[in-house]
């Protein structure tokens, strides 16, 4: 879906540009040092866009010192009080994450976007199922997809209503299937960017798993154009679960994709250890290739044609392959070095 583009710093969403990876710190935003040592992991691990909370003065001024030291964009995260999204863009925040229907009366609303029309700061709006107005509730018989959509768009009113439309709108539920029904039919009613995610999707694992399905139904549409995996873990791992996402649906390119059997009784070697050491090694070499890790020089071989190059284990030994071909046979021990060096010296 063709959505308008917001600036977002000095990235561009919407429009048609790539969808961006956006992550949140679980630093205390006050705590300069460690917020950036944050930030910085993640956008190394890809992370484009990054949300900190802002939850006191002190944390809005954070942003200023966190902001001369980061590469990406930085949004504020804003809950109830007008002020600190003041204070916030004050400070250099990017974006601010803000609802005014919990901001209170109209003028204070009013005050945070003119300070953002002022700088020309984007202001991202929207709704999370858990927090669905009552009489919404009430029109709708309970939290629907409806209802989520309605909500939001109330929500981009208030602020278009005052003559500001510079907006990126969400809607969250953890509902993957609600959730992936509110986005369609939200991209129906509007063109403002959409930024994507499953909240509270859970755990690493089911977080994980909620947010490729939910993701992947919205993002196969069209729709989305910033994701966020939400994860009760390390961000770095929502990180490479979006950059994942992204890469399986043909959205994003780069980086080394490792495909590995499911093992079988022929396997021989310790193919799973072996796997996620690959998985592991790859993830520092920019090279945009297929590569197999296979558990037996039976069907290995085969099984691995489509991948550029691969490993299959045998007894005690194993083979690398390159488009389905032998090209050495070795000690298994020495298997993942072997492959290590071929690929930083790939030349396809
Ligand atoms: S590659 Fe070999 S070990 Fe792996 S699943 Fe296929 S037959 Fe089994």
């Amino acid at each position: 879906m063709r959505t308008k583009t917001v600036k977002i710093g000095d990235r561009v969403i919407g429009g048609g540009n790539p969808i961006l990876i956006q992550s949140m710190t679980n630093t205390k935003t006050e705590n300069v040092e460690d917020t950036v040592a944050q930030i910085q992991a993640l956008t190394a691990a890809g992370c484009d866009i990054i949300r900190c909370a802002v939850p006191t003065l002190e944390a809005a001024k954070a942003l200023r010192l966190i902001k001369d030291r980061i590469e990406i964009p930085l949004v504020a995260d804003i809950h109830f009080d007008y002020k600190l999204a003041i204070a916030a863009m004050e400070n250099g925040a990017d974006k601010v994450r803000i609802n005014p229907g919990n901001i209170g009366s109209e003028d204070r609303v009013r005050a945070v976007v003119d300070c953002a029309k002022e700088r020309g700061i984007p202001l991202r709006v929207g709704v999370n199922s858990g927090s669905l107005e009552k009489d919404l509730v009430a029109k709708y018989g309970g939290v629907t997809a409806g209802g989520l959509v309605e909500s939001a768009l109330h929500q981009a009113a208030i602020i278009e209503d005052m003559g500001y439309d510079n907006l990126v709108i969400s809607i969250k539920s953890s509902d993957v299937m609600m959730c992936a029904k509110a986005h369609e039919l939200i991209a129906e009613k509007t063109d403002h960017p959409l930024h994507v995610g499953i909240t509270e999707a859970g755990t690493l694992y089911s977080g994980n798993i909620k947010s490729a399905v939910g993701l992947g139904i919205i993002l196969y549409q069209g729709i989305g154009d910033t994701i966020r995996v939400s994860l009760t873990g390390d961000p770095l791992e929502e990180v490479k679960s979006a950059k994942r996402i992204l890469k399986t649906l043909g959205l994003r390119k780069g980086g080394i994709e490792v495909v590995s059997c499911p093992t079988c009784g022929r396997t021989q070697i310790d193919l799973i250890g072996l796997a996620n050491k690959v998985e592991t090694m790859v993830q520092d070499i920019p090279l945009d290739i297929k590569v197999a890790v296979m558990g037996c020089v039976v069907n290995g071989p085969g099984e691995a044609r489509e991948a550029d190059i691969g490993i299959a284990g045998g007894k005690g030994e194993g083979l690398l392959i390159k488009k389905g071909e032998i090209i050495r046979k070795m000690p298994e021990d020495q298997l993942l070095d072997a492959l290590r060096e071929e690929l930083l010296n790939w030349k396809g």
